[in-house]
């Protein structure tokens, strides 16, 4: 599964009637394909801090300039940067929005098809109400 392509940043209610869900960290929804993780200058004042990195050289270093949006860059295979294949994702606990917020996204909870094929990718996604 590609990393989700786009948020429209409005923090949704994290719960669904039709499926459960409980990370399994697996990572595939950070890894493989391109994709943008839209992020915020709070979210890169918490994963520089996390990494005790200046804000400076955490932009200069992981954050690129799309449109008038920022996303962190992705390494040459899609994996996006903040991935290390011995950890998993290096900033879990201060990630951006847009990744704390999969699956509750607006297009997802919207659109069955969507969903459904969300959760062929993401193994902590349990569908209810949705036939797989
Ligand atoms: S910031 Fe972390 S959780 Fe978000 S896509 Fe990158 S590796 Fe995955
Ligand atoms: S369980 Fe789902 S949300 Fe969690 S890392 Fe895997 S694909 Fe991503």
């Amino acid at each position: 599964m590609s990393r989700p392509k786009k948020n429209d940043g409005a923090m949704p209610d994290l719960k669904s009637k039709k499926f459960d869900f409980a990370c399994t960290r697996c990572g595939n929804c950070c890894r493989g394909e391109p994709g943008f993780v839209w992020v915020s200058q709070a979210d890169v004042r918490r994963m520089a801090d996390h990494l005790e990195m200046d804000v400076e050289s955490y932009y200069e270093r992981y954050v690129r300039v799309v449109g008038r949006r920022l996303s962190l860059t992705e390494f040459a295979n899609g994996d996006c940067v903040m991935w290390d294949k011995e950890v998993g994702c290096t900033v879990y606990p201060v990630r951006p929005k847009q990744c704390v917020t999969f699956p509750y996204w607006k297009e997802v909870l919207d659109n069955e098809d969507l969903l459904r094929d969300v959760a062929r990718g993401c193994p902590g996604i349990q569908l209810k109400t949705v036939k797989p």
